[in-house]
């Protein structure tokens, strides 16, 4: 993953269903704040597409998306789409462009804001300054793996069956994202695997081990998935960033997400080789409160900041933006999802402002 500042950035915002207009309009005024030339485009995904175009990734948004450096996405979905076929529901657009666009490592930090901490389900003392960042495999494993299917036994019982996979390449490619993301942190990186059973994965513990002599610098443990999952509940601080599979990523990042509180303070990225990124809140369209100003806009800002980090290298920009989400909230400014009585109440476009608000007092303004 090598990181080099693009001038002239070209910015592709999909906003999508539900909420996701809403969310990407706030990250859109943050974006025009900063003190940056970027080329922003707008194009449809989702079921906003399929209402004009009758498909949930039309071809002009596919080549936007491919030409655009930095694709920053709200979120796809709702029940108006629902009773659509496989291959035509929204969510469908979503997989094809990662697809498409090969990103194979899914990056889901797990943050807690001090001004959060009571939002958590956890002990103040276990979460409280909490920063993780988990590193998830995303095109291989389990959910791609052939032979996949059902098949119908000589004493006609049905029985499923799916393949867990990865080749040495891909084990490589994830494990160096996961090295130089933790040699810009604290230098500790987990695998975390379930090599005392499974053969894919003692494959995944080797390949590992065999990288890290390229990273001296970097402190680096393995854990089985159980434990691991223990852990994270249990004493979540020891963690800096834990690499592993499709599968036990899906889980475990969930997992260490909600250790933060609510789902609207997420961000997420998906990076291919080249850096080129999709960047997300972790949550969906919220169909129960779009359309009313009640959505929490800071996963999308804050995945716009890791945006800027991951694919663009502009590493002040990010910082400016994580401060001004910081500020907002220790101005007790709160979306209804993180609101604590005594606190001010405030809607999605409140919340942007003052992000931007805080943006420009720290020298953001152009
Ligand atoms: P969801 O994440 O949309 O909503 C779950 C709950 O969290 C809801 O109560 C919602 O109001 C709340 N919530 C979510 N985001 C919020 C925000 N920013 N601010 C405040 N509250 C927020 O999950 P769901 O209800 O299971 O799914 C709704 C739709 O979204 C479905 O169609 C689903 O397929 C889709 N979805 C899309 C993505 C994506 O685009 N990446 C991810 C997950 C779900």
């Amino acid at each position: 993953m090598s990181v080099k500042t693009v001038k002239g950035a070209k910015i592709l915002l999909l906003a999508g269903d539900g909420i996701g207009p809403e969310i990407v309009a706030e990250a859109h005024k943050v974006l025009m704040a900063l003190p940056f030339e970027f080329e922003i485009e707008e194009a449809l995904i989702g079921g906003a597409a399929i209402e004009l175009y009758d498909q949930p990734l039309p071809k002009d948004t596919l080549l936007k998306a491919q030409q655009a450096d930095l694709i920053l996405l709200g979120a796809v979905g709702g029940p108006k789409w629902d009773a659509l076929s496989n291959h035509l529901r929204p969510e469908k657009g979503l997989l094809q462009l990662r697809s498409a666009l090969g990103l194979f490592a899914n990056l889901r930090p797990a943050v807690l804001y001090p001004e959060l901490v009571q939002a958590s389900s956890l002990k103040p003392e276990v979460v409280s300054g909490l920063d993780i960042m988990i590193v998830r495999e995303l095109t291989g494993g389990i959910y791609f793996g052939e032979p996949r299917g059902v098949r119908t036994l000589e004493n006609g019982e049905q029985q499923a069956y799916n393949t867990d996979v990865y080749t040495e390449s891909e084990i490589k490619r994830i494990a160096r994202v996961a090295f130089e993301l933790a040699q810009k942190r604290d230098k500790k990186l987990c695998s975390v695997d379930k090599a005392n059973v499974l053969e894919v994965t003692q494959l995944w513990r080797k390949t590992v081990e065999a990288l890290s002599v390229e990273y001296p610098d970097v402190v680096l443990s393995h854990m089985y998935v159980d434990n691991a999952a223990m852990q994270l509940v249990k004493a979540p601080k020891q963690f800096d960033v834990i690499v592993t599979g499709n599968l036990f990523g899906d889980i475990l990042s969930d997992e260490a997400a909600m250790l933060t509180g609510s789902i609207g303070m997420l961000p997420s990225a998906s990076l291919n080789g080249s850096a080129q990124g999709l960047y997300e809140p972790c949550h969906g369209s919220a169909p129960d409160i779009a359309g009313q100003g009640l959505a929490n806009p800071l996963a999308t800002i804050l995945s716009l900041a890791m945006g800027l980090r991951y694919t663009l290298g502009l590493t002040d920009m990010a910082l400016m933006i994580e401060s001004a989400v910081k500020k907002a909230l220790a101005q007790g400014l709160r979306t209804p999802d993180i609101y604590e009585p005594g606190l001010e109440k405030v809607g999605t476009v409140q919340m942007g402002d003052a992000v931007v608000r805080e943006l420009k007092q720290l020298g953001g303004s152009k």
